[in-house]
């Protein structure tokens, strides 16, 4: 590291908070170092109180961009200057990059989950997907899978404070793009079975599975997968979850946790600082 930093190395930072458990900062030095790159990452604990001073600090600093995470993906769009057509629907930002003081955000969470697919050699283009969750992993996943091509997502929530957001995402989707949404109650679970059945892809982007909800899963009969389906769990600790070890049991071959995803969004932001290929091997090799 102290051979890489020098007079002219950039600075990249992650905003959230808390922030110190990330593997963002791994990952990018170690493709920083591996390519040669003159930037060093870094994270900051920054939550919403301070999340202004910080942005304009990218400004001051003469900073390449950052990362935002929880709790600040929202937040932080009034102190950017432009946001990308997918930050926009999105209404949310994990990646900022500064060009000459102009600020634009993006999110890659959407599209590294996309790309996370087609890495293992799988299209759901045109075809069904349901999915649970509508926070800040599962609204880029809907976004980015409606703006992709997939036909159409039958949605699931519970009944909490991000339903109100399960129905923006499933207007959003029905009157900008081509795929059919539809929102249902998770606690429906005749029809949460029914529209299980014939999808092409499950994906679970609520964080049941992770702790403290590490012994539960939204699905918990074998008989509700079938065979030729994906499952795809957004949670990457632990690596195998509860819901991962029940489609592996009915038989399914196609079963993800959340790091292809992880991986793949940090790959896309690499590429907006550095417009270089993220050694994305290696880096899988190295830490995942
Ligand atoms: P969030 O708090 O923004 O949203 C949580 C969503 O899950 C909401 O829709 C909520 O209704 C639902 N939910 C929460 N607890 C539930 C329960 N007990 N039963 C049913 N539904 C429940 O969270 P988030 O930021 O969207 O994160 C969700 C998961 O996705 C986390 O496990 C996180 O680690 C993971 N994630 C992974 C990546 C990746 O790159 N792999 C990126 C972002 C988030």
């Amino acid at each position: 590291m102290t051979e890489r930093i020098d007079g002219h190395t950039l600075l990249i930072g992650l905003m959230a908070y808390p922030i110190r458990h990330s593997m963002s900062p791994t990952m990018h030095n170690n493709a920083f170092a591996k390519l040669g790159l003159n930037y060093a990452y870094l994270a900051f604990e920054v939550g919403n109180d301070k999340l202004g001073d910080a942005v304009n600090a990218i400004r001051t600093l003469d900073m390449r961009g950052s990362n935002i995470s929880m709790p600040n993906k929202q937040k932080v769009i009034q102190y950017l200057d432009k946001l990308s057509p997918a930050a926009k629907l999105n209404n949310a930002v994990n990646t900022i990059v500064n060009d000459n003081g102009v600020l634009t955000g993006y999110t890659t969470d959407g599209t590294g989950f996309m790309k996370s697919l087609e890495d293992e050699g799988l299209n759901i283009l045109g075809k069904k997907m349901v999915l649970s969750g509508a926070g800040g992993a599962g609204t880029p996943i809907a976004i980015q899978a409606a703006l992709d091509g997939v036909k159409e997502i039958s949605l699931f929530n519970r009944d909490d404070p991000s339903w109100e957001n399960a129905e923006r995402n499933v207007k959003i989707i029905n009157e900008e793009t081509k795929c059919k949404a539809t929102l249902y109650h998770l606690e429906d679970q005749e029809v949460f079975k029914r529209e299980l059945s014939d999808c092409a892809i499950y994906c679970d982007a609520t964080g049941v599975g992770m702790k403290p909800l590490e012994d539960l899963s939204l699905v918990n009969d074998p008989s509700w997968f079938h065979k030729d389906m994906i499952v795809y769990d957004t949670v990457y600790s632990p690596r195998e979850t509860k819901l991962m070890k029940i489609a592996k049991s009915a038989g399914v071959e196609h079963v993800f946790n959340g790091l292809g995803m992880m991986l793949e969004q940090g790959a896309e932001a690499f590429k907006l600082w550095t417009d270089k290929d993220m050694p994305i091997d290696y880096i899988r090799e190295l830490i995942f």
